[in-house]
């Protein structure tokens, strides 16, 4: 087999979107994705942002041609900005899009070296305006730079896309205002149910709202009319009439959107998942280190195809306990 042969799974699904966590570290700690007393990867096990460049030409090689840099938080990653510059120069090169999901805290100050490296487009996580429930979700008090981070994004002429964990009885009621807000910034808005992934102080079930409630109240206040917008990712979209702006539902719970995956994902430690609700993993820091890189990887990567499953088997219930016990941060969801 070719080295360059496109990434193709065992139920013909074409991969063409990598997920690439550069650190599972975080300078927040939001109470759905993590506990105060986080056990972080060990850090001699993390690769280093060249090992992480040479993954990143490996997958380009094989037909990538998106890759959204994700953590824990990714800006928390000294240097991290010389990895998406490096990446950056693929670019129209067999990479079409380099982008970025970061929680805004230290937006304000990457979001132009961001934009120089050829970024365009960045989520940003913002589950409430309120700065009281913002400090006890994230167990921080920072949304004053979460806001000073987006306005320099758009500043510098990035488009952001705002992520919205949707929490029972926390952002639950605030989630009409957000849309307001979004839209009359021009930012699309993403909802996201919440996923068991991770033990985290508490029952998440407690705060698990299906979009299908709160699309129900959504649809009283506003106008929304279905579009077929797709941005290879899960996210089914409406238009807001109101607004004129985006709103994406992403429903791993209530509707799962398996069949149209074209996403894997790689740990800071160099584990490539090949579905986020799943366990089938290989390890491609063992490849890169190893006698013949080039073809190691190659097999690897071959050998991820082979076992990415059809479909994740997440179902969140009082007691059941997370579907994996890895969180959110480790592989960036
Ligand atoms: N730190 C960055 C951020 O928050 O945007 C990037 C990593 S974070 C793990 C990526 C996204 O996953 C965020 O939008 C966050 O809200 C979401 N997330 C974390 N844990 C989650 C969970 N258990 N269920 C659903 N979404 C989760
Ligand atoms: Fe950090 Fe993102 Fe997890 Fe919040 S969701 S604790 S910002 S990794």
């Amino acid at each position: 087999m070719s080295c360059s042969q496109p990434l193709v799974d065992a139920f013909n699904r074409r991969i063409s979107y990598l997920r690439l966590s550069v650190t599972d570290r975080c300078d927040l700690r939001c109470s759905y994705c993590m506990p105060e007393r986080m056990t972080f990867l060990p850090k001699k096990e993390v690769l280093s942002l060249e090992e992480l460049h040479k993954l990143g030409l490996a997958f380009i090689e094989r037909g990538i041609s998106k890759i959204r840099l994700t953590g824990g938080e990714p800006l928390v990653r000294r240097d991290v900005i010389e990895l998406v510059q490096a990446l950056g120069r693929k670019l129209g090169d067999g990479l079409e899009e380099l982008t970025l999901t970061t929680n805004g805290t230290r937006l304000a100050e990457f979001a132009q070296p961001l934009f120089d490296a050829g970024v365009r487009r960045v989520n940003v996580s913002l589950d409430t305006m309120d700065p009281v429930l913002f400090e006890t979700l994230s167990r921080r008090d920072r949304l004053n730079d979460v806001l000073r981070g987006i306005a320099e994004a758009r500043r510098v002429g990035l488009a952001v896309k705002i992520n919205t964990v949707a929490l029972k009885g926390l952002n639950e009621d605030e989630i009409p205002f957000l849309v307001e807000w979004a839209g009359s910034h021009e930012h699309d808005l993403t909802l996201i149910e919440v996923m068991p992934l991770g033990e985290v102080e508490g029952e998440r079930v407690e705060h698990y709202l299906p979009l299908t409630a709160v699309r129900d109240v959504l649809d009283a206040r506003f106008t929304l009319t279905d579009i077929p917008d797709r941005t290879g990712g899960p996210a089914r979209y409406v238009r807001v009439a109101e607004t004129g702006a985006r709103l994406g539902f992403i429903t791993p719970l209530t509707n799962n959107f398996c069949a149209s995956c074209n996403r894997i994902r790689l740990t800071a430690t160099g584990q490539l998942y090949a579905c986020l609700g799943g366990s089938e993993q290989v390890d491609l820091r063992a490849a890169l280190r190893s006698a013949d890189p080039y073809a190691n990887v190659a097999q690897a990567l071959d050998e991820a195809m082979r076992i990415k499953p059809e479909r994740h088997h997440f179902r969140i219930a009082e007691g059941a306990g997370p579907a994996q016990s890895r969180h959110m941060s480790v592989t960036g969801g």
